[in-house]
């Protein structure tokens, strides 16, 4: 691959010599500076194309065409690499294609370190990154895909006509999907075997001399489990080594804030506050809370009691859904009082955390509500809590008799929990969502909890009076990606930053006494 001389120049032989190919195993860590604003705007578009990656793979059979189109779609709008030229030695398209390779590059680095931190966090990342790589992998032309094995030191050969030929009978009989017919057609590959020792366990390759070879459509398998290998690997070195990177003091929120993140609208914001009365908050609770919500509404109203994790879920919620501070000390203060807690205990303990979230106490911040991400991902509950998500956090069982309970069908609870076991949590809401609404498809990717709501209400033809959030500026992490105003980047940096500390701050406040 060839930059133009100005590129060239800016950038090192090594550096070259690391976007040679439009696929990377993502071996060495960049080395150059970046501005916070870049390294933001990097990590969200990441982002954002991973999650596309997780809902393209549950809507559609991975690597069919839609899902070719929609992930190419999104690689095109995002301007990472996609489609490689047929021959790369010919000169791209000058610094475009140059930064895309280093967006590609040094944007898995980002979150490699955001998603390092946890299992839950890891085991979502590599499954998303070992996704994208395959559908990259697929797309390269068998020229590419042999210079990125040679180039990553896999020494696999393609075999020659002649020897092809000589092994017909054999290679057709040792391996699945290919007859005498397509061997004439397709590469076979030579590999070592303890290379391809799944498919040999498998006895799904020819072997030959200590070589298994194997056919085109199967190398893919060996590359994808050595990139899995290989990720696994760099992530459980990262979090080793993460305290030091976390000690900077600008990179620590923004670390904490991706790996919460979720990419979307800001909910914090209401326009028409106080539009829902209290007493519609039950009819609600049934018709349009994502099931997260309905089952803290329900515990609230049956124990009188919700502990922090679930106030702070619910309580963030029910501002994001319209309830205005004085509607939202009302309704938790008559709750509380059903049950243990006294008036005075409830004013002095837990209406300085509502004020707090409204913003009318200590730092008066708006608080946003959680997203699904950070439902899913972080806080999870233990025993005697009820926020996190039912389909992340629920034993399968009792997902099933909680869906039971609420009238979905044997046929859809199947669907649910064939999804939830695939580990794919929001679709399942999707699901949980369709089926609850009896429509077809929904026409949006859920990932908030007040998504969930509008859209229900979208559907339910109730939503004239609450829709406002749709309406909403997008969050300063979104806009900043999508804007290319580098002041504008650092302002959406330093708001990414006060959100996070903002949240710990509250996070604190509201443990109970
Ligand atoms: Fe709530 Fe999101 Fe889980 Fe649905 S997927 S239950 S909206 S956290």
């Amino acid at each position: 691959m060839q930059f133009s001389g100005r590129r060239l120049k800016a950038s090192s032989n090594s550096q070259a010599e690391l976007y040679g190919h439009a696929l990377q195993f993502y071996g060495q860590p960049p080395l150059e500076n970046i501005a916070l604003s870049e390294f933001e705007t990097f990590a969200v578009e990441r982002l954002k194309l991973l999650k596309t990656v997780e809902n393209v793979g549950v809507s559609y059979v991975k690597l069919s065409e839609q899902y070719t189109k929609k992930l190419d779609g999104e690689c095109k709008a995002l301007n990472f690499p996609y489609r490689p030229e047929a021959d790369d030695r010919k000169p791209q398209s000058g610094p475009n294609e140059y930064e895309k390779r280093r967006k590609d590059h040094i944007s898995h680095f980002i979150l490699r370190l955001a998603y390092c931190q946890t299992e839950d966090l890891r085991r979502w990342f590599i499954q998303q990154e070992v996704d994208l790589f395959r559908y990259r992998f697929s797309d390269l032309p068998p020229k590419q895909k042999l210079d990125f094995l040679h180039r990553n030191n896999l020494q696999y050969d393609t075999i020659s006509v002649e020897e092809r030929k000589s092994l017909l009978d054999k290679l057709v009989n040792s391996s699945y999907a290919v007859s005498g017919i397509t061997v004439e057609d397709q590469d076979f590959y030579k590999v070592p075997f303890q290379d391809a020792l799944d498919l040999v366990r498998t006895r799904r390759v020819y072997l030959k001399a200590g070589y298994a070879y194997i056919p085109h459509q199967d190398i893919v398998t060996i590359v994808l489990n050595d990139f899995r290998t290989r990720l696994s690997k760099a992530l459980a070195l990262t979090a080793r080594s993460l305290p030091a990177v976390l000690s900077d003091e600008r990179l620590q929120p923004l670390l904490n804030h991706l790996s919460h993140a979720y990419v979307g609208q800001d909910y914090s914001i209401q326009k028409n506050v106080g539009k829902i009365s209290l007493e519609q908050i039950d009819s609600l609770s049934g018709k349009s809370f994502p099931l997260c919500m309905r089952q803290l509404h329900q515990t609230l109203r049956e124990s009188h009691h919700l502990r922090h994790g679930g106030r702070m879920q619910y309580g963030l919620f029910l501002k994001g859904i319209g309830l205005s501070l004085e509607q939202a000390l009302q309704f938790w203060r008559s709750e509380f009082i059903r049950g243990k807690v006294d008036a005075d205990k409830f004013d002095k303990a837990y209406a300085y955390g509502i004020r707090h979230m409204f913003g009318k106490e200590g730092k008066r911040a708006d608080y946003t509500p959680y997203s699904c991400m950070k439902v899913i991902l972080s806080n999870a509950p233990s025993q005697g809590d009820h926020h996190g998500c039912p389909f992340r956090h629920s034993d399968p069982e009792l997902l099933k008799q909680k869906l039971q309970f609420y009238k979905v069908s044997p046929s859809g609870i199947s669907q649910i929990l064939e999804l939830v076991k695939g580990m794919h949590y929001q679709l399942a809401c999707q699901k949980y969502f369709e089926l609850t609404h009896n429509i077809e498809e929904a026409s949006f990717s859920l990932n908030h909890p007040n998504q969930y709501f509008i859209e229900s209400q979208r559907v339910l033809g109730g939503g004239k009076d609450i829709k406002r959030e749709t309406d909403a500026p997008q969050r300063s992490q979104d806009s900043a990606a999508g804007r290319g105003s580098g002041s504008a980047r650092e302002a959406a940096a330093n708001a990414s930053q006060g959100l996070a500390e903002m949240t710990e701050e509250l996070d604190s406040f509201f443990q109970d006494a």
